[in-house]
């Protein structure tokens, strides 16, 4: 961690780290990802812009420049998200599963009112007990419901299995 960077809670994320991104995302980080912006030159892009928040990069000479012009930037040193997840932690990044945010757009989520998910259950098939079952969360942006249904409980065993790694190692 460079830039003298408390406020590890804002991030930027460049290409290479989308699944990163969905990941800090789904802990709650307020978390942009590069390619959903579509600007010309990322790297300039990331080094001028958005300087609020740290940028994550597995560039290293992204990396380089942005320490020289006093950007605060994270290095990513691995290709495998359980790993990037591991060095994230180690430098005080929590990841925990809640349903604070959007994991496709970043849009802060909200409880979901009835109308949309009758409207969005019918568009997609869903079966009508699941509002039994789950409370359910909505991206406005997306028109898109959340629960915390088997794909949750899978990232959830997904993280434990991360952790128990960080004990195994420690
Ligand atoms: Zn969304």
């Amino acid at each position: 961690m460079q830039g003298g960077g408390r406020n590890l809670n804002k991030f930027i994320v460049d290409r290479m780290l989308g699944k990163l991104a969905v990941w800090l995302r789904i802990s709650g980080y307020d978390t942009i990802y590069i390619s959903d912006l579509n600007v010309k030159d990322e790297d300039d892009f990331l080094l001028n812009n958005h300087r609020d928040r740290v940028l994550v990069t597995r560039d290293r000479e992204l990396y380089h420049r942005s320490v020289k012009s006093k950007r605060k930037v994270i290095l990513i040193k691995s290709d495998l998200v359980e790993d990037q997840i591991r060095e994230m932690r180690e430098i005080g990044v929590e990841f925990r599963i809640v349903m604070e945010r959007c994991s496709v757009c970043n849009t802060p989520l909200r409880k979901a009112k009835n109308d949309e998910i009758l409207r969005i259950m019918k568009r997609e098939g869903i079966r009508e007990d699941l509002r039994e079952k789950y409370e359910l969360w909505y991206c406005e942006r997306c028109d898109k419901l959340y629960w915390m249904g088997s794909h949750w409980r899978n990232m959830v065993k997904f993280l434990k299995r991360v952790e128990a790694f960080d004990r195994d190692n420690a």
